[in-house]
C-alpha cells in the first residue's frame, strides 16, 4: 500500500496557509499563491531549479505581482519565516495515523511516495513522528524521477516486494496519483476529501472521500 504525503496524510493547504498569514497577516491570496505554486513546482519536478532556488523565485514573484520588487536578501528572510511559519503548522489529517494503524493490522507494507526535495520532506515525516511508519519512503528529489512517471511506482513495488498489479496508491491528485499508479499497473486511488471532483468515466480508479475508507476498499480489491 503506497501513500502521497502532501494533502495526503498531511493538511497540506493549513500549513500553507500559515505560511501566507506570516508574509501578508492574512491568507487572502490562496488562489494566486497556488497558482504560483503549480507553475514554479513543475520547473522544480522538470530539474530546470533545486527546491531552495525554486521557493525563492515563487516568494519573489508573489510579491512582485502585488506590486513590490525585492532585493535578494529581503526575498531570502520572507520566504525563511513563511518556511518557518509552514514547518510550525504541519499537522496530520485526523483520519491518517488510524488508517496507517488499520493497514498495518491488516499485515500490509507501507510506502509513502512523493514529489518533494528529500530534506524537507524526512524532516516533515519526522516533525510528524512518521519516520517508521513506512517500510519504504521514495522521494523524488532523491529519486531524480517524480509522480506520475511509472518507475517510481515501479520502485516502491520492487522494494514492497510486490508485483504492480497486488499494490494500492492513493493520492490527493488524480493525475500524479490515481491516474499515474494505474498506468504504471498499480489500483489508484483518489482520495477526493472535497467531494466537489469529477471522475472520467471508465477511468479505472476508485475514489473515496477519506482515509477511513481505504481498510474496506482494500479488503474487497484483495478479493
Ligand atoms: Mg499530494
Amino acid at each position: 500500500m503506497c501513500f502521497d504525503v502532501d494533502a495526503t496524510l498531511v493538511d497540506h493547504e493549513a500549513s500553507t496557509r500559515a505560511g501566507l498569514c506570516e508574509l501578508l497577516g492574512a491568507d487572502e491570496a490562496w488562489a494566486e499563491w497556488c497558482a504560483l505554486t503549480d507553475r514554479h513546482y513543475a520547473c522544480y519536478l522538470a530539474g530546470e531549479v533545486d527546491f531552495d532556488t525554486m521557493r525563492q523565485q515563487r516568494t519573489r514573484d508573489f510579491f512582485a505581482s502585488r506590486g513590490e520588487v525585492l532585493c535578494d536578501s529581503e526575498v531570502g528572510q520572507r520566504e525563511e519565516r513563511r518556511a518557518a511559519a509552514v514547518r510550525r503548522a504541519w499537522r496530520l489529517f485526523d483520519d491518517a495515523l488510524p488508517c496507517l494503524r488499520a493497514l498495518r493490522t491488516l499485515g500490509l507494507r507501507l510506502a509513502a511516495i512523493t514529489n518533494a526535495a528529500g530534506a524537507h520532506q524526512r524532516a516533515k515525516l519526522a516533525a510528524l513522528g512518521l519516520e517508521s511508519a513506512f517500510d519504504a519512503v521514495l522521494i523524488s528529489g532523491e529519486l531524480g524521477v517524480a509522480k506520475p512517471h511509472r518507475a517510481i511506482f515501479r520502485r516502491a513495488c520492487r522494494v514492497l516486494g510486490v508485483r504492480p498489479a497486488q499494490a494500492v496508491h492513493v493520492g490527493d491528485r488524480l493525475d500524479t496519483d490515481a491516474e499515474g499508479a494505474r498506468d504504471a499497473g498499480l489500483h489508484g486511488v483518489w482520495l477526493d476529501r472535497s467531494g466537489c471532483g469529477a471522475l472520467p468515466q471508465g477511468a479505472g480508479i476508485s475514489v473515496i472521500r477519506r482515509l477511513a475508507e481505504l481498510p474496506a476498499l482494500l479488503t474487497r480489491h484483495a478479493r
